[in-house]
């Protein structure tokens, strides 16, 4: 946990101050949801340490049952890509071996046309079936900042997107997940993202066609969502593929993406 004082090492502290059910690694953790929340938040202000010293950077998410992604959901990049707004959420996967921490080096060897596209990433944090709108954010634990990298020519090679999404590394995310407490309103954060020294995408998720409570409560419709699961909720305009004569991402490059109170994820490209 990300406190002034540093990095809380929660495993090693619980271990010391209690209470042991937060003794676990932070795959465990996810999947207990948000019922660990406030023995958490007792013991953050309780302990004094220890705190992580330049520990790597991993996934704030870990081992998801479901990584779940809307496309074509900001109404100024459907216009970029032709296309016009869904009547209906566009759902497709993604899967585990796409996860990257920050600051991640993504291996590109072999593809041609990668692409990058900012998202706010919404974490389940209780169990729930056909949830309607009205409860559907009560069921979310946070939100973290990701890049739903894609490769352009393997997603349209066939009618399903699938295999230019779950490339390994296409899905960096972070640095943090946080809590939903501190994200009073998730249709109101400014969306920005940097290719090397450029602003290519700037905008907000109040563009958003369905909003994160529209997507939670129309996936559980048919999926029961569980602790730990994660959905990408689309991304705005200025990707690559809207370009007329795209300029694809090129080893060295790097794609930075920072949403209002969720931080700034790097990825590097190699
Ligand atoms: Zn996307």
């Amino acid at each position: 946990v990300a406190t002034d004082a540093g990095i809380l090492d929660v495993a090693a502290a619980a271990e010391a101050f209690g209470p042991r059910e937060l003794a676990v690694d932070p795959a465990t953790f996810l999947h207990h949801g948000d019922r660990l929340l406030a023995p958490l938040r007792g013991l953050v202000e309780a302990a004094d340490g220890p705190f992580l010293d330049g520990a790597p950077w991993d996934t704030p998410v870990q081992a998801p049952r479901k990584i779940l992604c809307v496309g074509l959901n900001y109404r100024r990049h459907a216009e970029e890509t032709g296309k016009s707004a869904p009547a209906e959420p566009v759902l497709f996967a993604k899967f585990p071996n796409a996860l990257a921490p920050h600051g991640a080096v993504v291996d590109t060897a072999g593809l041609t046309q990668v692409d990058f596209e900012a998202e706010l990433a919404v974490v389940i944090g209780r169990t729930g079936k056909r949830l309607r709108e009205e409860e559907a954010l009560d069921h979310v634990l946070g939100y973290a900042v990701a890049n739903d990298v894609s490769e352009r020519d393997l997603q349209k090679r066939s009618g399903q997107w699938l295999l230019g999404k779950t490339v390994d590394g296409f899905l960096p995310i972070g640095p943090y997940l946080v809590t939903r407490d501190e994200v009073p309103n998730p249709q109101a954060l400014r969306i920005r993202g940097w290719r090397n020294d450029e602003l290519r995408q700037d905008s907000d998720t109040a563009d958003m066609i369905f909003s994160v409570r529209e997507i939670v409560a129309y996936v559980s419709r048919t999926m029961t969502l569980s602790p730990g699961d994660v959905i990408l909720t689309g991304t705005p305009e200025g990707v690559l593929t809207g370009d007329d004569d795209p300029d694809w991402i090129r080893a060295g490059d790097t794609y930075a993406i920072e949403i209002d109170g969720l931080g700034r994820l790097e990825t590097r490209f190699a």
